[in-house]
This record gives C-alpha cells, sequence and structure tokens, in this order.
C-alpha cells in the first residue's frame, strides 16, 4: 500500500515538469544587438552604438532566458559573435551569398512583372559585403532554425557635422516590414504591441520620416528583403533613442533597464495575451 502512495506521489510530482516539457513549444526569439566591433554604428564622443545596442540586448536576452515560455538566442557578447553565429557565417559564407543572389534575383522579377511594388524607404546607409553576409546569413538561419521572432536592437543617429555634437531628434522608432513582405502582418502586430509599451515612457521619433514611431520599410535586410525571411519569421527594427541623448552614463544604464524591460512586456502581450 505504502509502495502504491509513494508511485503515486512520484507521479503528481512528475506530471507538472512532464507538462512544461512536452507542452507548447517555447517561442523562439533571436536577438541582434545592430553592428559589431568592426563596424560600430553611429558614434556619439566615445560612447559607440554597438556597445549600446549589446548592452540593451544582453539585458533583455536575460529577461527572456528567465521565462521558460521562450527560447532565446543573441548573436554576439562582450567577445564579439558567439561560436554558433560565427562559425554559421564562415562555414556557410557560399550558401549565404547564394541565398541572397537568388532572393535578389525573384525580387528583380517580380518588380519586373508587378508584383512587387518598389516605394520610397528611409534612407538608410548602403552595407559592406561582409555586413551584408551577416544580415542575410541571420535570415538565413533564423528561417533555418524556425525563429518565431527576430528583433534588432539599434539607436539612431542621423548625418550631423561632428560625431561630438547634440543632435535635433529625439525619440524612437520601429521598422517592420512593409505590407508587401510575406512577414508583415505578424511583424507589425508584434511591433505595436512593443510600441505600447516603450511609447509608455518614451516618446516617438520627431524625425520626419519617422513621425509616428511604427515604420514599414521594404529595404532593410533585418526585416527580410527580397524575400528573405519566411512568413512565420516575424522581425523587427527598434530604433530605441538618439544615441547624443544617452551621454549621461546613469541615464544611459537606467535606459537600457526600462527599454529591456518594454520590450519584453511587449513580447510577452503578444505570444501569451488572448
Ligand atoms: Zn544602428
Amino acid at each position: 500500500m505504502k509502495k502504491v502512495l509513494f508511485i503515486i506521489f512520484l507521479a503528481v510530482l512528475f506530471i507538472p515538469v512532464f507538462e512544461v516539457r512536452a507542452g507548447a513549444t517555447p517561442v523562439k526569439i533571436l536577438l541582434v544587438p545592430g553592428h559589431d566591433n568592426e563596424i560600430w554604428g553611429a558614434q556619439y564622443g566615445n560612447i559607440k552604438e554597438a556597445n549600446m545596442n549589446l548592452a540593451l540586448a544582453t539585458r533583455l536576452y536575460n529577461l527572456l532566458k528567465k521565462d521558460r515560455r521562450f527560447e532565446v538566442h543573441i548573436t554576439r557578447d562582450d567577445e564579439g559573435y558567439v561560436e554558433e553565429f560565427a562559425d554559421y557565417f564562415s562555414k556557410k559564407r557560399e550558401d549565404i551569398l547564394a541565398f541572397k543572389e537568388n532572393a535578389k534575383k525573384e525580387m528583380q522579377n517580380k518588380i519586373a512583372n508587378g508584383n512587387f511594388i518598389e516605394k520610397e524607404n528611409v534612407f538608410h546607409n548602403t552595407v559592406s559585403e561582409n555586413t551584408s553576409i551577416i544580415l542575410y546569413g541571420l535570415n538565413k538561419w533564423a528561417n533555418e532554425n524556425k525563429m518565431d521572432a527576430v528583433i534588432h536592437v539599434h539607436f539612431n543617429d542621423y548625418p550631423r557635422p561632428t560625431k561630438w555634437t547634440m543632435g535635433k531628434y529625439k525619440g524612437f522608432a520601429i521598422y517592420m516590414p512593409d505590407g508587401q513582405m510575406a512577414n508583415w502582418k505578424e511583424s507589425g502586430q508584434l511591433a505595436a504591441n512593443i510600441f505600447m509599451q516603450l511609447n509608455k515612457k518614451y516618446i516617438t521619433s520627431t524625425y520626419k520620416k519617422e513621425l509616428g514611431g511604427l515604420v514599414p520599410d521594404q529595404k532593410l535586410i533585418a526585416l527580410g528583403s527580397n524575400g528573405t525571411l519566411l512568413p512565420s519569421v516575424r522581425s523587427i527594427l527598434v530604433e530605441y533613442g538618439y544615441i547624443y541623448r544617452f551621454g549621461n552614463s546613469a541615464t544611459r544604464h537606467k535606459a537600457y533597464n526600462e527599454m529591456a524591460n518594454f520590450t519584453f512586456a511587449g513580447l510577452k502581450n503578444y505570444f501569451f495575451k488572448k
């Protein structure tokens, strides 16, 4: 009798654990702290954008890591690209180039056939071949590894006379795929959920082309330009603020935590709030 009770006890003990493990598969998130140690994006005085992106993305990573409903991946840490991605970019270089060239060809055909209408987008710097391999490589990886969402983390800037002066714009903007892109709808909803959280504390960008704060775009590789992200891979690129607004170290570190918390709340609302 005692043995039977013990077995029942054990069974009860293990049921919830089993349910968590065998239940809903976790939501897979890829965090991409924008730029890297070689090409660090914007700069204000000694502050480099790539480091800010990493600091914020790392906080978000730690929040997601603690929540078992998510499976989280990040491309970089303090030492550069993490092994999985560094290996992928070097070993799959040829495959990534083919993936990119095929996608571009297909898009050219669509445009020629009138199946895709090109729009004027916010101006983006053209990226080097290496950067484009990294960005297309991440899309290829995200498709293959069935990511549910890719979050690109950035701080903003615009052309200014010197990197030591304050600029005139402020506020955040979330770039999302244009309505003709396969992953636009779900990405847009995710963007809206994160927008609502960030907007509790931060104003939206005062830069003319980012007014409203939600910016559709069809040229950013990060969002799946040239049809390089599957419909199931949501992707957004968040410009959390203009870099020169975060010159003060205390302000900056406080902002990282708040922005990570808001983004985490937006992700939870989108994926789990019914
Ligand atoms: Zn950037």
